[in-house]
């Protein structure tokens, strides 16, 4: 068999390839359809002219009449193609002579079938060379009516051009300069050329189908022509175009091998065509495989890295957001898209969304009632059953062409589902659902290069999907679970804050103490030295006086700043609580009289005696009764008074001490009880905070936190009762322990 027509075959081989790929993949829609029938005429017509070229002079008429009417299926069958492409829906209505020339173009046809001697006069065939004379007005008639149709369809496309945007345009594109230089070859060698009386060029025609498959296929791959999902892999199209650039080549080498031949003879163009192959071929591959590389697969992304660098992200970003902003990050990378957004839903239909950092507008708040989100919320489980359509990915592109076939919606969905699509410039919507549930989307943008999305990228958007599904949910529960960490961490810290407070306060407190002791000490020293000198009238002495009170009174400040930061535990010792308060009125009695303050005391008859720090006891005494004198600085009333409870066998409520609660408890109530100015309402929770005062120059705040720190390492309690201007009552209640041991503090 001779190399041409080898590669006749070879080309009717790849055209009945694209067929039915064609076929296959675009379904009942009539473009497809008789795209397909278009292709598949190519296709019979190379293997015609095979045939013709390997058929004996018996057979040759016959595969002759083969090429001629496959030739006139082309015709008619680009025809319906290009006058319904891109929307059969939409498609004006036919004008006379088109709809008269489509259907007696193939009437011609088959009556030149039924009667040969219409279209050829003579045929003769000797060795390869071929001798036909046509019968002129048929022949010509065959020819402009199949230059007409052709004619007439690019007529149609053009309009369409000029008509569409977008994506369209491009298809509209590859399929005129595909298909255009396809017919414009074809015809010339197989139409116009023999027209003029040379039918020996008449095989070259069908190889310049190969540019048609090349387009095609590129916009089938690139821009989704006549919506055929295909998933191409790069092996279909790198041998689809491999083998199509080799027949080219092959077909050059002939031509050469023939041209050489009627010059220089046989041997010389042998030569010649073995030298353009062996030195073209290598070349033209790798020339072929960079181009394929570069228009093809140009930036086309590598799925195992972006899903193996995404399950690294999965599995070190625990914190949701930056979860979300790193993935579409890398989305956005990967995709080479403008933009990407993540959304995530959380449990209590709370939303979180992040961007990819290449986005030009701010990122809009997202809630759940927009319509993308309910959309897809509405598939969770119990809807789901029954819509399983929508768990689809949305293209924004499906839903403006209404093309969405799969999946069921009606139009008022689609155009709300267009419009927020439009807003977020969002070409696509991959829902994340994880068992069942529906909790994020991803949204991304446009490719940059222009590109649509491939089937192949919406395959690996699933995956995609399925997997940060997984991560979403594992960073919800990372956040539920940070967040109780967190409100146990604060809780803790303000009780750590607090102890950390209190120790350094205690430290500072201890040293500065110690520091004011000694030069108070010389202070006091001095100052009563002078005032024994001093004789009874010297001026100074009133002076020197108040020096000594302020000197004083800076060493009880001391000594309280003292007690508060000292962590002793608790002198034991047996004594008697009426007379400890009756000894430490004493030391207070004279002050009393001064400021014009009545002592009640009223004490319980047979008050046991309990084991008590009793100098610390006194601080507290007189750390309240200090308080009651202050708070009366015009005189009043002070009532002492000492109570025991649950005593001659009465029962009492338990009082305190939660690790007795039920049992009746022996306990002795101290009460002290001014006529005072009481305490505001709002400063009773703080009274017995560290330096909480209400006096602002002379006050430091710490008594009361000392007496409170004093009665509870005795395993007693101190309560206040105060109304503001109605006086005030401290009660101190102290248990009285039946063994004779207090507990260590
Ligand atoms: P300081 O006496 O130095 O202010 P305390 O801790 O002893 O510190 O008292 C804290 C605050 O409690 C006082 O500033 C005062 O406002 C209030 N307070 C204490 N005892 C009385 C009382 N008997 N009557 C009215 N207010 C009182």
């Amino acid at each position: 068999m001779e190399t041409k027509t080898v590669i006749l075959f070879v080309t009717a081989a790849l055209n009945l390839i694209l067929s039915l790929i064609v076929y296959s993949r675009g379904g009942r829609n009539p473009i497809t359809r008789s795209y397909a029938a278009a292709v598949l005429s190519v296709a019979a017509w190379a293997f015609g002219h095979g045939m013709y070229a390997l058929a004996d002079s018996q057979s040759s008429l016959f595969w002759f009449y083969f090429t001629y009417v496959a030739g006139a299926f082309i015709a008619y069958y680009f025809f319906n193609f290009a006058r319904i492409f891109p929307n059969p829906n939409d498609t004006p209505s036919m004008l006379l002579p088109a709809r008269l020339l489509s259907i007696g173009f193939p009437l011609l046809v088959f009556a030149g079938l039924l009667a040969p001697h219409i279209l050829i006069k003579s045929f003769t065939r000797s060795g390869s060379g071929t001798q036909v004379v046509f019968v002129m007005p048929s022949y010509f008639f065959y020819s402009v009516g199949f230059s007409l149709l052709m004619g007439w369809g690019f007529f149609h496309l053009l309009i369409r051009y000029r008509e569409s945007t977008g994506r369209q345009k491009m298809q509209i594109r590859y399929v005129v300069a595909g298909t255009g230089i396809a017919a414009a070859f074809g015809s010339y060698f197989n139409l116009w050329l023999p027209w003029m009386g040379d039918t020996s060029l008449m095989w070259l025609g069908p190889h310049f189908s190969l540019f048609m498959i090349g387009f095609i296929s590129y916009a089938i791959v690139k821009h989704r022509l006549m919506d055929i999902r295909l998933i191409l892999s790069r092996t279909i199209v790198y041998s689809l175009l491999l083998a199509s650039t080799l027949v080219l080549y092959t077909m050059l080498i002939l031509l050469a091998q023939q041209f050489f031949q009627d010059r220089t003879g046989y041997t010389t163009s042998l030569v010649i065509g073995s030298l353009l192959i062996a030195l073209g071929f290598e070349p033209l591959k790798r020339l072929f495989q960079k181009t394929t590389e570069k228009v093809f697969f140009r930036g086309e992304m590598d799925p195992q890295r972006l899903l193996g660098e995404l399950s690294e992200t999965f599995s070190i970003v625990r914190d949701l957001n930056n979860l979300l902003k790193s993935t579409a990050q890398q989305l956005s990378n990967a995709f080479r898209t403008d933009h990407t957004i993540l959304v995530a839903l959380m449990d209590h239909g709370e939303l979180s969304a992040a961007a990819s950092g290449n986005r030009a507008t701010p990122l809009p708040s997202f809630s759940i009632d927009l319509p993308l989100i309910k959309y897809y919320d509405s598939a969770a489980p119990g809807h789901y059953l029954k819509m399983p359509a929508k768990r689809e990915i949305l293209l924004q592109e499906e839903l403006s062409e209404n093309q969405h076939s799969s999946v069921l919606m009606d139009e008022g969905t689609r155009a709300n589902l267009l419009s927020v699509m439009e807003q977020l410039q969002a070409s696509v919507a991959v829902p994340i659902f994880t068992k069942d549930q529906f909790i994020g989307l991803i949204l991304l943008g446009h490719k940059r290069s222009g590109d649509s999305f491939f089937p192949a990228d919406l395959k690996l958007l699933e995956i995609v999907s399925q997997q940060a599904g997984v991560a979403i949910e594992n960073a919800c529960l990372y956040q539920t679970l940070q967040q109780q960490m967190e409100e146990l961490k604060r809780s803790q810290t303000q009780q750590l804050i607090q102890s950390a407070k209190l120790a350094s306060i205690g430290e500072l407190a201890t040293s500065v103490a110690h520091e004011i002791n000694n030069p108070l000490t010389s202070i006091l020293g001095f100052t009563t030295l002078l005032l024994d000198d001093m004789g009874d009238h010297d001026p100074h002495k009133k002076d020197l006086r108040i020096i000594e009170s302020e000197a004083l009174r800076s060493r009880d400040i001391v000594r309280n700043l003292l007690d508060f930061a000292r962590k002793r535990g608790i002198k034991k010792e047996m004594a008697d609580i009426n007379q400890l308060i009756q000894k430490t009125l004493n030391l207070l009695r004279h002050q009393a009289e001064i400021s014009n303050i009545v002592l009640k005391e009223t004490y319980a008859a047979d008050l046991p005696t309990i084991i008590v720090d009793a100098d610390q006891l006194k601080q507290v005494f007189i750390n309240l009764m200090k308080n009651a004198f202050d708070a009366m600085p015009k005189g009043g009333t002070l009532t002492v008074t000492t109570l025991a409870h649950g005593f001659d066998g009465i029962a009492t409520q338990p009082v305190f001490g939660e690790k007795e609660h039920g049992i009746p408890r022996k306990i002795i109530e101290i009460r002290f009880q001014d006529t005072g100015e009481g305490i505001a309402k709002e400063n009773i929770p703080k009274i017995f905070d560290s330096f909480f005062t209400t006096k602002e120059e002379v006050g430091t705040g710490l008594g009361l936190a000392v007496s409170y720190g004093i009665i509870e390492r005795h395993g007693g309690r101190i309560e206040v009762f105060s109304d503001l201007g109605a006086g005030a009552e401290f009660v101190i209640k102290l248990p009285v322990k039946e063994e004779a041991t207090l507990p260590r503090s």
